[in-house]
């Protein structure tokens, strides 16, 4: 394929898990969807939080010290390259919750547009504030030990943002906000949550005159519709998969394969770099 992306004025990627899976991020596959014999649904939910909180922030933090060892791929670095040839319109929508595109890009060039929420960001139950929070407050074991972990890059950390600059109170071993002297929870979306940003993201998609779907299953609502939404603003759409995807009628070129294969070769196809 050899598209040539200088002639497309608003360039709009989304990313799933499948741009992650070549990090080493584990996807709970192996065990059935469950995490010390609970299901996702039991431990990512508000409810669940709500009867207890310790039990959701030891999973949370399993998922920070997790995050904390994967690396970004050559999937996520050729995407922020492609960010920093191009300079201006071209959007990241990303699904994943585990920061390794905001590891890929210390400079900031393609900040990404979480949808999910993100595993360095916590916010307080009471009035919504969103800190950086990159800390794994339970260690694998499920012991109490407080350890900062490396998802927050160094101007994240030095912002006025970042929760532990702050001197915190401790309820159930868990830090109160510095707000409201509430209970955080992690700034992720929950089963049976609304995703963020979604009027941003419905913007982005009517405006879009190329989309590029990489690493997504297509099973998961709403992002499963971006496809035919742009599409049907107008947009030509590509998917980047390493298995093909429901969603085929709205996919103008399919591209079979590893993302951080894949990814690059796109580019390098659309004579970018
Ligand atoms: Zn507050």
């Amino acid at each position: 394929m050899d598209l040539n992306l200088d002639a497309f004025k608003s360039i709009v990627f989304l990313t799933g898990a499948g741009i992650s899976a070549e990090s080493g991020l584990n996807t709970f596959r192996n065990s059935n969807g469950l995490w010390e014999q609970h299901r996702m649904e039991d431990v990512a939910t508000p409810e669940a939080f709500i009867k207890d909180p310790q039990l959701v922030w030891r999973f949370y933090s399993m998922r920070r010290l997790q995050a904390a060892a994967a690396e970004p791929n050559l999937a996520h670095k050729a995407l922020v390259k492609f960010a920093e040839t191009r300079k201006h319109n071209v959007s990241l929508i990303t699904q994943n919750v585990d920061v390794l595109h905001h590891r890929a890009d210390q400079l900031d060039h393609l900040p990404p547009i979480c949808m999910h929420g993100s595993l360095n960001q916590s916010r307080c139950t009471h009035c919504g504030v969103v800190y950086f929070d990159d800390y794994a407050y339970f260690n694998l074991k499920g012991d109490y030990a407080p350890q900062s972990t490396i998802l927050c890059n160094a101007s994240e950390k030095a912002s006025i943002d970042y929760l532990h600059h702050y001197k915190l109170d401790y309820k159930n071993f868990l830090p109160l906000s510095p707000c409201c002297k509430a209970e955080i929870r992690p700034h992720i979306v929950w089963f049976g949550e609304i995703p963020l940003q979604m009027s941003k993201i419905d913007k982005l998609l009517n405006e879009a005159d190329l989309f590029v779907s990489i690493g997504t299953s297509g099973s998961v609502y709403p992002a499963a519709g971006f496809l035919q939404t742009a599409k049907s603003h107008g947009a030509r759409t590509v998917c980047i998969n390493i298995e093909e995807i429901p969603q085929s009628k709205w996919i103008d070129e399919f591209i079979q394969g590893p993302a951080s294969v894949k990814v690059p070769e796109f580019f390098k196809s659309s004579q970018v770099y």
